[in-house]
């Protein structure tokens, strides 16, 4: 009972992490109405009792305090994959059961791509591009965490509104070598004016 109610609500509204259901569950894929308004309230109501509200900024997952804004998180044991996401009014819904099977930086990065449909919108490579960003922003996504995600996203198959999970792998490696090189650059860049003002400064004294 209490699980068909809480589908029919998924159903509604919900941006599900994209293509992250396992083969089994490809059927709920499809999930695509964007419109869905249920709060928070509502939800945890739905659950009947399982789910447990965690106020914006202050769940934990894999060892870190991981936040998205004002959005408050949800804990649902009972919901079908890792993590979703309602967008009206936010917030992001996590199963810890799922979570705790996967390595800590895919946490993170589950976390970012619900977080990434919150401000980015429905599109799954901009949510993707908007988690490697913040991972390697915050220090917690580097070149063992990439292999990774990829190994986990590789796993899962795409339908109509998700791009297979190979070809999502691919499309976030390449937005990961961007940031690194970007940032690459502009260490170099910092090191070179640097040296410049010492040099200046050196000759100043001289
Ligand atoms: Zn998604």
């Amino acid at each position: 009972m209490k699980s068909t109610g809480l589908a029919g609500l998924i159903a509604i509204g919900l941006v599900a992490l994209g293509g992250f259901f396992m083969p089994g569950y490809v059927q709920a894929q499809s999930y695509t109405s964007h419109g869905g308004n249920i709060t928070v309230q509502q939800y945890i109501n739905e659950a009947g009792g399982v789910a447990r509200y965690i106020a914006p900024g202050r769940l934990r997952l894999a060892g870190r305090r991981v936040g998205c804004g004002k959005r408050p998180s949800i804990l649902d044991p009972e919901f079908d994959t890792w993590a979703g996401a309602y967008t009206n009014p936010g917030f992001i819904i996590v199963n810890l059961r799922y979570m705790r099977k996967e390595k800590k930086t895919v946490q993170l990065y589950i976390y970012a791509h619900e977080c990434g449909h919150q401000f980015r919108g429905f599109d799954e490579d901009t949510a993707d591009a908007f988690a490697i960003r913040r991972g390697v922003r915050q220090g917690w996504l580097r070149k063992k965490g990439m292999k990774e995600i990829c190994k986990f996203i590789s796993r899962v198959p795409g339908d109509n509104e998700h791009p297979a999970g190979t070809v999502r792998c691919r499309r976030m490696i390449v937005v990961y070598n961007d940031i690194v090189k970007r940032n690459n650059r502009s260490i170099a860049k910092k090191k070179y004016t640097k040296r410049r003002k010492n040099q200046l400064l050196l000759g100043f004294r001289n």
